[in-house]
């Protein structure tokens, strides 16, 4: 390769049949390919963990090169929610109805030791863990994790997102758990 050749290789490419001029392969994989390396984040940040991922979306660790550098603040416009900081509470009937609010397909990142179970807060007024309210798909454990453990946990939930299934609403597992957290 010369000194100046550029090798890009934005995404891996599906398991098919190539010849010249064509590739062919299934639908699951095209979709869950797309869903994989498009995941729209809508951070629920409330304390320090949120700092550390407004690092992890800096110049420096660079969330973008992932798929992800377009944040949103409406849950309608999201696929993945990021639960960072402590929940109070009374915040839990908020971070349910944000949750629900998304549209499938979705996926739950649960960042550090307080959301994940509290944390340091064991209290009469801290939520213990945003799991007794909403499920959760991948934890990042830590207080407060380092950019490389969000960015380990965002390739956690894009290997999810491109090997689940493409209606994983309408699979009977799925709707149990569901049914669990009394959500339709
Ligand atoms: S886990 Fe640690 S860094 Fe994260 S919100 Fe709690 S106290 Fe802050």
């Amino acid at each position: 390769m010369s000194a100046t050749a550029i090798d890009i290789n934005p995404a891996y490419q599906p398991e098919g049949f190539e010849g010249q001029g064509f590739f062919a392969t299934s639908l699951d994989k095209v979709v869950g390919l797309a869903r994989a390396n498009s995941l729209w984040p809508l951070p629920f940040a409330t304390s320090c963990c949120g700092i550390e991922f407004m690092a992890t979306m800096g110049a420096h660790y660079d969330l973008s090169r992932f798929g992800s550098e377009r944040l949103s603040f409406s849950p309608r416009q999201a696929d993945l929610l990021m639960v960072m900081g402590t929940i109070s509470k009374k915040m839990g009937p908020i971070l349910r109805q944000v949750y629900e609010q998304m549209a499938e397909p979705k996926w739950v990142l649960c960042m550090g030791a307080c959301a994940s179970s509290g944390g340091i807060f064991d209290t009469y007024s801290v939520l213990q863990g945003i799991d007794k309210i909403i499920p959760v798909d991948v934890y990042i454990p830590g207080c407060a994790p380092r950019p490389e453990q969000v960015l380990d946990g965002i390739l956690q939930i894009q290997k999810l997102a491109e090997s689940e299934e493409r209606r994983r609403r309408e699979m009977p597992e799925y709707k149990a758990l569901l049914a669990q957290y009394g959500i339709e």
